[in-house]
């Protein structure tokens, strides 16, 4: 156990970049009480596990987790752990029935109620604090970031679109952008510290609007900031893709071209069921813009498989749409249908079965597409933003080329952080495999 006067948080993260984001918030909050945080839970004096509803496989690892951490507590009872993010938000009060050993279930909006919890630690009921609110963007709070090239920054909270599958709404709370000038104001502030790519955050991001500014005016302004190299933001949605966005990632080269987005499926009946806000026509245009706009843009989107009501023919337009939109990755799911949506109310009419063949059939074509595309590369040079070393080969560097593709090299004099060019030997689906070529950094 830490000192009296510093007390240890371990924070595990489930889910997505937004949750990742939270964390460094929550680090940030807790930072001026005293906390550090440490990769040993049982160094540890608050645990803390920062949660995903997306999926109910993703709510089953957790409270297996939960099974597991709940020793360091049998070991020590002075030691305090809770649950945060979505599934808190989604199960509240009903995870101390599944979890009655939990001090805390704490909500994304009201992080801020998380210093004075951790206080009262006498008292020994548990607490929950889940109410959502309106206005909280913790535009004030500085979160404690790991070490990188690459910052995630929360441009926007919540979501107002209420597709029929998502929790996410009811977890996150309504939509509400991080005014202009706090953003640019962080963002100038992770360049000095050395940052080179900045990466907004939100639902929806690119349906940013602080009152005044959208999300062309942040991308525009964010591109004036001396020291970063690259902006990147995910996820955008068709429905908010404006002209002036495309725009804006056709005039300034910082802004890289790479775009998430979101499809989830290819058959206007299931689009309108979904009620994703756009028919496959207005996406297919959209795709046409952008490719027209931005030449080299990488597009990589989300699939959901087996939505209710999906038969064979719709499942083929995606798979079809697929082929011929070739994207350059795909996220790609078993629909999994969540308490408390609209299409929950609808039950299941795609069994597991049907549901596994159909995600594997376009598992199986993205995977050709990618390499195919991937390949095409071979000979061609990438600029490569260096961020460390290769996850498989030893002694080799990675990083991110452009468009977001993984780039791994043999190491040599070059750093984290460094801008390069490499030349692409080789590639499979995910990664291209090169060489740095000198003079180097660029
Ligand atoms: S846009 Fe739809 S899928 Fe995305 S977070 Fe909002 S409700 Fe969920």
């Amino acid at each position: 156990m830490a000192s009296p006067d510093i007390r240890k948080i371990y924070i595990e993260t489930y889910g997505c970049q937004m949750n990742l984001a939270d964390t460094e918030l929550l680090l940030g909050l807790l930072k001026p009480q005293g906390y550090e945080p440490t990769h040993d839970a049982s160094q540890a004096d608050v645990i803390l596990l920062n949660t995903c509803a997306i999926r109910e496989h993703a709510e089953e690892r957790v409270l297996g987790r939960l099974g597991v951490l709940v020793r360091h507590k049998a070991r020590n009872p002075r030691v305090l752990l809770g649950l945060a993010g979505c599934m808190a938000q989604h199960h509240r009060e009903k995870l101390l029935e599944q979890a009655p050993f939990l001090d805390f279930v704490v909500g994304p909006d009201a992080y801020r109620t998380l210093p004075a919890l951790l206080t009262q630690e006498e008292n020994d009921a548990p607490f929950v604090s889940v109410r959502l609110d309106r206005e909280e963007t913790y535009a004030d709070i500085t979160p404690v970031r790991g070490e990188g090239v690459r910052a995630w920054v929360t441009a926007m909270r919540g979501c107002d679109r209420f597709c029929t599958f998502c929790i996410v709404p009811y977890v996150r709370g309504r939509e509400r952008s991080v005014p202009l000038a706090a953003l640019l104001a962080q963002v100038r502030e992770l360049a000095a510290h050395g940052y080179k790519e900045i990466v907004y955050l939100g639902q929806t991001v690119n349906a940013y609007h602080d009152g005044t500014a959208d999300f062309a005016d942040l991308l525009r302004q964010t591109a004036a900031i001396e020291g970063i190299e690259r902006i990147r933001f995910t996820s955008p949605h068709p429905a908010d893709m404006s002209e002036r966005i495309i725009e804006a990632m056709a005039t300034f080269p910082k802004i890289a071209p790479y775009l998430h987005l979101p499809l989830q499926s290819a058959s206007n009946r299931v689009l309108q069921r979904m009620e994703r806000g756009y028919t496959i026509e207005h996406y297919a245009a959209l795709v046409e813009r952008l490719r027209a706009a931005l030449p080299d843009l990488a597009l990589s989107t989300d699939i959901i498989v087996g939505f209710p009501g999906e038969d064979e023919a719709d499942f083929r337009a995606t798979y079809d749409f697929m082929a011929q939109v070739r994207y350059d990755s795909a996220f790609m799911f078993k629909y999994s249908p969540r308490q408390g949506t609209k299409a929950y109310k609808w039950g299941e009419t795609v069994s597991e079965e049907e549901k596994g063949r159909r995600l594997q059939e376009i598992i199986a074509l993205q995977e050709r597409i990618s390499r195919e595309i991937n390949r095409r590369l071979i000979g061609q040079t990438v600029e490569v933003l260096v961020e460390g070393p290769a996850k498989r080969q030893p002694g080799w560097l990675a990083g991110k080329s452009r468009q977001f593709k993984t780039v791994v090299f043999p190491g040599g004099q070059v750093q984290p952080g460094d801008l390069i060019q490499v030349q692409v030997r080789d590639a499979t689906a995910h990664t291209l495999i090169g060489e740095a070529r000198s003079p180097m950094p660029v």
